[in-house]
């Protein structure tokens, strides 16, 4: 197997396959050895597991995931990386590569056909610039998946692990944690990639809840509430969400009062559970 972390090996692809690097599709590749093996340990490559990976580049993740778990299905965009996996992925016959936008993929029929007897988690390290949508798009679709272990910027990965009620949340942290347990697992230089970024970065895991505490109908509801209540980080709940849900600011201030929470208090402190019950009484006071 050629060595994908080895930069004459990278230098060798590009030219031969004549390939640049499209840095609107995100493409910083890992060439620090010992990133991909760690990745793929500590985020459920293993036997018994199918793995999904999303953007693929060369393959360097995806040979270290081959080489633990029973199945990997990765998902990469740019068709021009088809023929180069051909070639670094040719030793491997558990892995299958769909060139397509992960975003359009209905990714609850791709487990169920590629996965079926298997557990499965998400591998990846995310194009930057579309990391928090596909983060809450896994989520959103209450995929049949076990964990998402991702690399992701630096700065993005504080948000995500933020305690929810601390200064760091923001609408994401309580979306994520709504669905996961967040773990920040290590860092990554921005020397680890080529070309190298100009941010640093961390891998993140994301244990799945196994059960929820609100119905689906509610659900909605909640998250309307929580990106309404971070829309104007600086403004109180009760302005920010009069404003962006037009509900008066009376309404808000009583739905606030009757659990308890003063009507001048920001987003970033409340908790998930008071969130949960500020979305609840809000519910009840509009009968929305
Ligand atoms: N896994 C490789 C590695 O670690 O070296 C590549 C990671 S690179 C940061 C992100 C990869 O995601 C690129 O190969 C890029 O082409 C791909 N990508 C970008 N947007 C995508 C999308 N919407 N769907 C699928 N793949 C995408």
């Amino acid at each position: 197997m050629e060595n994908l972390t080895n930069i004459s090996v990278v230098k060798d692809i590009l030219s031969r396959h004549g390939f640049n690097f499209s840095k609107s599709l995100g493409q910083n590749f890992l060439i620090n050895p010992t990133v991909c093996p760690r990745i793929a340990e500590l985020g459920n490559a293993k036997e018994g597991y199918g793995i999904l990976e999303i953007g693929t580049g060369f393959g360097v993740l995806t040979c270290e995931l081959a080489k633990r778990a029973n199945k990997v299905v990765a998902i990469e965009i740019d068709s021009r990386l088809i023929p180069i996996l051909k070639e670094t992925l040719s030793e491997f016959d558990n892995v299958k590569v769909i060139n397509a936008d992960v975003m359009k993929v209905d990714l609850n029929q791709t487990i169920r056909n590629e996965f079926q007897g298997l557990k499965v988690s998400v591998c990846a390290n995310l194009p930057y610039y579309i990391t928090s949508p596909i983060i809450m798009m896994l989520l959103e679709n209450h995929l049949p998946i076990e964990s998402i272990t991702v690399m992701v910027q630096r700065e993005a990965g504080q948000r995500l692990c933020a305690k929810v009620g601390t200064r760091d949340t923001g609408a994401i942290t309580v979306a994520v944690n709504y669905y996961a347990t967040v773990t920040k697992l290590f860092d990554v230089n921005r020397g680890s990639f080529m070309p190298s970024p100009n941010v640093d970065s961390c891998v993140i895991r994301l244990d799945i809840h196994k059960d929820r505490k609100l119905s689906p109908k509610d659900e909605e509801f909640f998250f309307k509430v929580v990106k309404g209540a971070f829309s104007q980080r600086r403004k109180t709940l009760t302005n920010t969400i009069s404003s962006s849900m037009a509900i008066s600011k009376c309404d808000v201030s009583k739905a606030l009062e009757s659990i308890g929470i003063s009507p001048s208090t920001r987003a970033e402190s409340l908790t998930m559970e008071q969130f949960i019950k500020f979305s609840q009484s809000l519910q009840q006071v509009t009968s929305l």
